[in-house]
């Protein structure tokens, strides 16, 4: 297809939208699609058969433009634009807190109440003793002053949000002393520095990549020194000749010298992780014990809980923080409200919590358990009885992610997945791309089945999508012959 000729013979086999909807109203399947979006998906595909013939493009040729061929062009694009666009995933990559797959899942109270909360009127910022406005923040800073034991506690959007809003508050137009050791990035380009800037701070660094001092603070405080800031290196850590000041003493420094401390602990956690058997990760407790001012954490890594930045500390200085206008801007919805009372009421109960909140159970889930949920796996794929597909048991590690418990490694009893005819890559775009999706890694040229993300009633949805595969693959071999 490259004379003119040609061209304008298939740009007027191409009819208009009024003669295309005509077709498509004849289609039973898309009786109940809006007519916005029959029109859209009409001009749509119009559009881009128009522009294939222009450009000589590979792949389009008489036939798509018979009327049958139209219409299931349509047909194709109408149910791109009828399915949802954020969709429910199987994770199956070990990774718990995967960002990219919306980090913690809610327990099920957290659901239960955003589900009431969001679907009602509520007392969202009104004193049922009194019939008087009342505050928005009140429904969880009782718990987790108590969890904490801060004085006073508020809650924003993220904690890049309370990271910005406590520079703001506490140091704007002052000097912030940082170690070199701690000027992290996090995913989705949130840079301590950088943040610093947008709050009208200045950074002051101080100490080496690998070391910095006590008396490196210390030489550093001058009349302009606003803050002292410790940032906890969640997403990678410093090994060998290294040493890092103690929050203990930044807060004995702080007082001396009047200035506050605050710390962003990025992931913090509220249990310890050491008595599960895992490395152990700074406690939101310890940091708010050593004295700091302002602690600063996500509410949807480590703890577990909806997308929050939780800000614990002093009354004097959530009071400031409170009274800031940048807090208007960034305040939380009711539903985050609604799951985060519900996950922090569970935590008064720490066996409860390790239990109840899937982000703590997946992490401590001890590797027996993943033996045992393999071999379910395993059973339930040897099921479909095809020679085509083969399994077999990888000892592997799973990891904690998003930017928590960087170099921990949680062992885990893997299930590798082989279909014949398939490369490892074929098979993880299958998995990814169908339905449900299936977002799996690949090692050792292997697709790799993780039981740790995997949760409850996923591995049946996982077999019965590997024997769709399998059909697709036979549908596909008949075609061919
Ligand atoms: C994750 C993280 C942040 C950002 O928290 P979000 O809740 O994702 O906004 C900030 N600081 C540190 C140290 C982190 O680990």
């Amino acid at each position: 297809m490259t004379n003119s000729q040609d061209k304008r013979h298939l740009l007027k086999k191409l009819p208009g939208v009024d003669r295309m909807l005509i077709l498509v109203s004849g289609v039973p399947d898309a009786s109940d699609v809006p007519r916005t979006v029959v029109t859209e998906s009409i001009r749509q595909t119009i559009d881009r058969l128009r522009k294939a013939v222009l450009e000589n493009q590979a792949g389009i040729g008489e036939d798509d433009f018979e009327e049958a061929a139209l219409i299931h062009h349509v047909m194709n694009e109408i149910g791109r634009r009828m399915n949802p666009r954020l969709r429910r995933t199987i994770n199956a990559t070990g990774v718990v807190i995967h960002t990219n797959l919306g980090r913690s899942l809610l327990c099920d109270d957290a659901m239960d109440n955003v589900r009431l909360i969001s679907g009602k009127y509520s007392n969202l910022e009104f004193d049922l003793d009194t019939g008087k406005r009342g505050l928005r923040y009140s429904a969880v800073e009782e718990l987790l002053c108590s969890l904490c034991g801060s004085e006073a506690a508020m809650v924003v959007n993220n904690n890049a949000a309370a990271v910005l809003l406590c520079l703001d508050t506490l140091a704007r137009r002052k000097e912030v002393i940082v170690s070199r050791g701690e000027l992290v990035e996090i995913g989705g380009s949130f840079r301590i520095p950088e943040v610093m800037e947008k709050s009208g701070c200045t950074l002051k660094e101080v100490g080496t990549t690998n070391r910095t001092h006590a008396r490196d603070y210390e030489n550093a405080v001058h009349d302009e020194t606003g803050l002292l800031l410790k940032v906890h290196t969640s997403n990678y850590s410093i090994v060998g000749f290294t040493s890092s000041v103690d929050l203990k003493d930044m807060v004995s420094l702080g007082k001396k010298s009047g200035i506050p401390v605050m710390e962003d602990l990025g992931s913090g956690t509220l249990v310890d992780f050491s008595k599960y058997g895992l490395s152990k990760e700074p406690t939101v407790q310890e940091s708010v014990a050593a004295g700091c001012d302002v602690v600063t954490f996500s509410g949807d890594k480590l703890l577990g809980g909806p997308q929050a930045g939780i800000i614990v500390g002093t009354k004097h200085w959530i009071e400031k923080i409170r009274k800031n206008p940048l807090t208007r801007a960034l305040r939380i919805d009711k539903m985050t409200l609604a799951a985060l009372e519900s996950t922090l009421r569970i935590y008064r109960d720490e066996q409860a919590a390790v239990r109840d909140i899937p982000t703590l159970r997946m992490i401590t889930m001890g590797k027996e358990k993943t033996v045992g949920a393999a071999r379910g796996m395993a059973a339930l794929i040897a099921a479909l009885g095809d020679s085509r597909v083969e399994t077999r048991f990888m000892d592997l590690s799973s990891k904690a992610g998003g930017g928590s418990l960087p170099l921990l490694e949680l062992p885990s009893t893997c299930l590798g997945l082989t279909i014949k005819g398939l490369s490892a890559n074929a098979l993880e775009q299958r998995l990814r791309c169908g339905t449900p999706h299936v977002i799996v890694r690949i090692e050792d040229d292997t697709v790799v089945l993780d039981p740790r993300t995997i949760q409850a009633g996923e591995p049946e949805l996982i077999a019965q999508r590997i024997r769709d595969i399998l059909q697709e693959m036979g549908d596909e071999q008949n075609h061919q012959a």
